[in-house]
């Protein structure tokens, strides 16, 4: 009897550098590639709406990758444990072979499967093919985990420079048996029913292949630049690897050979590197701080003053990129159109949620998680609460974003709030971070009328400044 191994994947949607597949295939003669489809498993942070979209198209390209290799994707849906039992007993497997995750509802239900399987005489394996460096490795000098990115970057660094070579994808797969039931794509209804997934469909290109290809224009044409341009949202200046990373349709360890081989210069490879590394410092974080999805890591946050009054106008101006800032309402609709919004943006957006409006960080994390085609619970836990300034290595929260000042610093020509904000095309540079300045009649040679086209600033910037400072006090002193 050849013996036959599933290999289940989740979020390795790749043939390359994928280790569970390498070690399946070591061990057996056939091998069967397995998604589950158990949504109510990730409850709470069941994949929101962007996400399910790229996942759709990128189930699909693994699906062709794998026919191209005389093999396919069997597609389950239900609970996890169940299907790999029964996928098991039909396929006459004998072995179990995935890559880990580390979001805490995942990894409490991965140990639970894996004594389950083993309880039943199934030979299981797991395997990291999501980081460079497991999360738990790295301590301090006290055994603690790592709340400060510097001193974590100078441990992890080294470590990133010595990754084993990432192995290339089988050239061909066993056959699978026609006779084991496949579920098509559509039946797990990932597609939106309204179709408002044309930017994205413009934007991206889920899998494997469309993750490699933009690995490599990264590297050839953007590289070089990426110290000074990634802060620069209206030009492309950064590798948008952020959904195929997050999905694993490539690995960290592809992206820094390709960034060593392409710039052995450190100088021009570093700051980019130092960029995964807080990817690593932020899965780091999530594992030994399981709690920081819903509670600040900062205790003293969870007593926060946010504000009740208009509470709701104030978020869903700011979801519908109507708050009268520009570069605010800029970043908030190219994350409806994209999926995507630079990270410089997110970090202003952010603090104008959690400190301008001062509305709860947790109200702006979900809407990200709802509309990010990158949505990844480590990287955006960290974010919002980096932003709030109540996580770990957080910007202290008295440093207040003024979002017109990085829009003139960032965006100096304004290329980037013309570019989402079009009814703000005519209005001179000086002018388009802050329209209200602008005199009526000067607005109005430019076809801007405020109130009409677009709104008032829904909040005063220099108020609400104070405001946030007089309630971060509040919690200082505890009270
Ligand atoms: P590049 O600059 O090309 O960086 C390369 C890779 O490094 C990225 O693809 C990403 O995997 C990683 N990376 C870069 N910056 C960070 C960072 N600050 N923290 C952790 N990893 C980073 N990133 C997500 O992947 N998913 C999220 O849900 C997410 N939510 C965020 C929310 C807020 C409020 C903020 C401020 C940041 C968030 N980030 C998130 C981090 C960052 O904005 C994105 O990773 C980055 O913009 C992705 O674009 P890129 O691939 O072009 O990045």
């Amino acid at each position: 009897m050849p013996t036959t191994a599933l290999v289940w994947m989740r979020r390795d949607l790749r043939l390359s550098d994928n280790p569970a597949l390498e070690g399946a295939r070591q061990r057996c003669e056939r091998i069967i590639p397995v998604y589950i489809h158990s949504p109510d498993e990730e409850a709470p942070w069941q994949p929101g709406a962007a996400s399910r979209w790229w996942l759709h198209h990128s189930l699909e390209a693994l699906h062709h990758a794998l026919q191209e290799r005389g093999s396919r994707l069997i597609i389950r849906r239900g609970d996890s444990l169940g299907a790999l039992r029964a996928l098991a007993r039909e396929a006459g497997a004998t072995e179990v072979h995935w890559n880990r995750c580390y979001e805490p509802a995942a990894t409490e239900r991965d140990s639970r499967i894996k004594a389950a399987l083993r309880a039943e005489g199934l030979w299981c394996a797991s395997y990291n093919g999501l980081l460079c460096n497991e999360p738990w490795t790295l301590k301090t000098g006290q055994d603690a985990p790592y709340r400060v990115f510097t001193p974590y970057w100078r441990q992890l660094a080294p470590r990133l420079a010595q990754q084993p070579p990432p192995t290339p994808a089988p050239a061909a797969l066993p056959p699978i048996s026609d006779t084991l039931e496949r579920l098509d794509v559509d039946a797990l209804a990932l597609q939106p029913t309204i179709p408002w997934d044309q930017g994205l469909r413009e934007q991206w290109r889920p899998g494997e292949a469309g993750a490699l290809e933009r690995l490599s224009r990264f590297v050839s044409d953007g590289l070089d630049h990426y110290a000074e341009a990634r802060d620069l949202p209206a030009v492309e200046g950064t590798s948008r690897l952020s959904p195929h990373l997050h999905f694993g349709e490539l690995s960290p360890r592809q992206v820094i050979e390709q960034v060593q081989a392409g710039r052995p210069d450190p100088e021009l490879s570093e700051p980019y590197l130092r960029e995964l590394g807080w990817r690593e410092f932020s899965y780091q974080l999530l594992y030994h701080f399981p709690q920081t999805p819903a509670e600040p890591l900062d205790p003293r946050f969870a007593a926060f003053p946010w504000r009740s009054e208009d509470a709701d106008s104030l978020l869903a101006a700011w979801q519908q990129g109507r708050t009268g800032i520009p570069i605010v309402d800029a970043g908030m609709r190219e994350l409806w159109q994209t999926g995507w919004m630079h990270n410089r943006v997110r970090m202003i957006v952010a603090s104008l949620l959690t400190k301008n409006l001062r509305q709860p960080w947790q109200q702006g994390a979900r809407w990200f998680w709802d509309t990010l085609v990158d949505a990844d619970l480590a990287n955006n836990t960290q974010g919002w609460q980096w932003s709030a300034g109540c996580g770990a290595d957080a910007a202290p929260y008295f440093r207040i974003f003024n979002p017109v000042r990085q829009g003139e610093r960032f965006d100096p020509q304004g290329g980037y709030v013309r570019r989402w904000c079009p009814e703000l095309h005519r209005l001179p540079d000086k002018l388009i971070h802050q329209p209200w300045q602008a005199s009526e009649t000067e607005r109005e040679a430019c076809g801007v009328r405020l109130g009409r086209d677009y709104p008032w600033p829904i909040v005063d910037l220099k108020a609400s400044r104070a405001e946030a400072l007089a309630a971060y006090d509040q919690i200082k002193r505890g009270g």
